[in-house]
């Protein structure tokens, strides 16, 4: 029997960073009475991932607000890049989706459907989250890649750690798959654990991405192979993307910048740029055109 918290963990590649973190995403499940399902609540088994943010209010308590009156459409299959100021609220938006926390106005659909009408665990079963520290547990390489999926066979195993680029990586240990990692097995490197998050979310293949983009830069190699393997996982999927540096959004079909007064321009990258606000503005910065 795998333990409630297992299961909320399981659809996680590590939740909240800093001072969020995951001991208080635990707290918070575990605690909050006021996240869990609706009497009636409709179990899904596939949602195709158009999501809609219909004047969502949100604040982490009473005091502030952090979003007031976002209204945001996805469309099922696009890549979109959330870029703005630290603090403007863009992994607050993203934490919504999968009923982390709950909204104080508005709504957010899934498909049409109110997200709070939806059975949480079939609806964090459509989401897959790929967050800057990995999680690894002490176990084997085989296990951590199915951590969102124990019962998952071999073959889908071995196939998602290809389509991570981990395959090499893992031939070359000498008990391959069978090799011990995390707290008191072999130590990966960044990079190591970044693409072994990939292979996890290429075995779950939720119909529903969000990245959230590591802040601490890899060498050029590694993040281009990371880059492209996020590229092909973001693939026929909505795909979210917190974003902190530029370079790696220009695939994404589109940019919302946030910032504290909510979201402040939505286009495509090149659009933005043309539109000499502020994205245009961070995009000259960071490639020093100004
Ligand atoms: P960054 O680029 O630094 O990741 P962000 O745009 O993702 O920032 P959020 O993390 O969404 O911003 O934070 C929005 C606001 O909400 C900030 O003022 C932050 O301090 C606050 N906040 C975030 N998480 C929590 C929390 N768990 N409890 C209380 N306040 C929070």
């Amino acid at each position: 029997l795998i333990k409630p918290v297992d299961k909320i963990t399981a659809l996680l590649e590590l939740y909240p960073k800093g001072m969020a973190g995951f001991k208080r995403f635990l707290e918070l499940m575990e605690q909050d009475p006021e996240i869990k399902d609706r009497p009636n609540a409709l179990k899904v088994s596939h949602l195709n991932g158009d999501i809609e943010f219909d004047n969502v209010g949100f604040g982490y308590d009473n005091h502030r607000s952090v979003l007031d009156n976002i209204n945001l459409s996805v469309k099922a299959g696009e890549t979109v890049a959330f870029v703005g100021p630290s603090g403007a609220g863009k992994t607050t938006i993203c934490s919504l989706i999968p009923r982390f926390y709950d909204v104080n106005t508005g709504a957010i659909s899934i498909d049409g459907l109110n997200i709070q009408d939806i059975a949480m665990e079939s609806l964090r079963a459509q989401i897959g989250i790929v967050q800057q520290d990995v999680f690894l547990f002490t176990g084997t390489i085989r296990e951590n890649i199915a951590y969102g999926k124990k019962d998952a066979p071999e073959e889908e195993i071995q196939d998602a750690a290809r389509k991570a680029h981990l395959e090499s990586f893992i031939a070359a240990l000498p008990e391959g798959y069978d090799t011990q990692i995390g707290e008191r097995g072999l130590k990966l490197s960044g990079g190591q654990k970044q693409r072994l998050a990939i292979a996890r979310m290429f075995l779950k293949n939720p119909p529903i991405l969000i990245l959230d983009e590591a802040t601490s830069a890899l060498d050029t190699e590694t993040e281009k192979i990371i880059q492209h393997s996020l590229m092909e996982l973001a693939e026929n999927r909505t795909t979210l993307i917190i974003a902190h540096r530029l370079a790696t959004i220009r695939d994404a079909d589109r940019v919302i910048v946030v910032t504290e007064d909510g979201i402040a321009e939505d286009g495509s990258y090149n659009d933005l740029v043309e539109q000499d606000g502020i994205f245009a503005r961070l995009h000259n910065i960071q490639f020093q055109e100004v």
